[in-house]
């Protein structure tokens, strides 16, 4: 069946109540599956739903599953949990509510992302060139990172009642905030502003060099290319990839740390047997944020894709959305479109119906909604037009 999954933060579930958020779901949107937000860092929304409380939902993010502290004995970063979870027996309940109504559960992780983890241990922040640290970004060259990335990838691969992991971290994680970036670009060139997020704390540092990679050409080479940017103004001719293809050991440096992202992925997902989603949003990838997090790189998208099973994208059929990559190659069988909600969702039910039975018509698999909390009311009902339609193809 032409399937849909709606994005659900705990908390949404909780306020409402996991039997009627999982019946609308299901008997109003048509959908699925739910795929329930696992770890997040901070996050901040108004909710259009009349009654529930509260409106506006702030939330500091962590962990929201139950899990064997054992699991995290190798590293120094304990998972900062959500209590409510291990108090109501939130997982279970939620997975059990899934069951009864046959639809299936998938967690959604943003595993390098975290103002609470770097807040206790600002070590394990990213670094840009200018040595200036991240607020949330985390370093996965650092041990700790790393081992607190597999031990809760390893949690969920055992446990019985996920259908699937979906991986919020498509890109490695970019070494500038996102606030501090934006500001950058008011000055540089977007292209040369992607060497901002290149990361360049001691572990990547250490990594690089036991890898034969020239850390300090690289950061002169870094810096050089941000003040040639500075220099020629916020449109210069010639782009920032251009300069940066010039320069071998920045180069060297990013291919190196892209290198280490993939192998990364493939490892977190050979941890077991668990379905390994890529939630490709906008945000994710960082669509201006130039080579350095523009990942996948022109050609790299295979290797990307060997991390993955499935890939929910962002990209319409047109691929008119501007994310780089040559996502095209993917198998339409694997390939979900990501229906953010709100900013670009489409304007009416029309729009919905023929966005949604477009996908039908070119042989995907679904579509993924993110998420629940920002749908209105009245577009339950065009999701669940669209999805009538493009089941009715799919059968044909
Ligand atoms: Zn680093």
């Amino acid at each position: 069946m032409f399937a849909c999954d709606v994005h659900c933060y705990p908390w949404d579930l909780t306020d409402e109540g996991i039997g009627e958020v999982l019946d609308r779901l299901r008997d109003r949107i048509g959908a699925t599956a739910l795929t329930l937000v696992g770890a997040c860092d901070a996050v901040e929304y108004f909710r259009p739903h009349v009654g529930v409380e509260p409106r506006w939902v702030r939330n500091p993010g962590g962990v929201f599953f139950e899990i064997e502290q054992d699991g995290f004995a190798a590293t120094r970063i304990k998972p900062p949990l959500w209590d409510s979870s291990r108090r109501q027996d939130f997982f279970g309940r939620v997975s059990e509510g899934c069951a009864d109504r046959k639809m299936e559960m998938q967690i959604r992780l943003c595993l390098f992302r975290s103002r609470r983890i770097v807040g206790r241990h600002p070590e394990v922040a990213c670094k840009n060139v200018f040595g200036m640290p991240s607020r949330y970004a985390m370093c996965p060259h650092h041990p700790d990172v790393r081992e607190y990335a597999m031990a809760l990838i390893r949690e969920l691969h055992r446990a019985d009642n996920v259908a699937g992991i979906v991986l919020e971290d498509a890109s490695s994680p970019r070494a500038t905030d996102a606030e501090s970036y934006w500001s950058a670009t008011s000055v540089l060139n977007s292209e040369p502003a992607g060497l901002l997020n290149l990361c360049f704390c001691e572990s990547s540092q250490q990594e690089a060099a036991k890898n034969g990679v020239d850390v300090e050409a690289a950061k002169r080479g870094a810096v050089a290319i941000l003040d040639r940017g500075c220099q020629v103004g916020a449109e210069p001719e010639v782009d920032g990839r251009n300069w940066s293809d010039r320069n071998p050991a920045v180069a060297r440096y990013e291919a190196w740390t892209q290198t280490q992202w993939t192998r990364l992925l493939q490892e977190l997902r050979s941890s077991g047997h668990k379905r390994f989603v890529l939630n490709a949003a906008r945000e994710n990838f960082g669509l201006s944020n130039s080579k350095a997090s523009s990942w996948p790189a022109e050609g790299d998208d295979r290797i990307l894709l060997s991390a993955f099973d499935f890939v929910a994208h962002q990209e319409n059929l047109e691929g008119n959305s501007g994310t780089e990559g040559g996502f095209h190659q993917i198998p339409r069988s694997q390939w979900e479109l990501l229906l953010p909600w709100c900013e670009d969702s489409p304007e009416d039910a029309p729009a919905t119906v023929r966005e949604i039975s477009r996908c039908a018509e070119a042989g995907m698999a679904g579509v993924s909604i993110d998420h629940y909390a920002a749908i209105r009311e009245d577009q339950y009902d065009w999701i669940h037009q669209g999805l009538r339609r493009a089941r009715r193809i799919t059968t044909a």
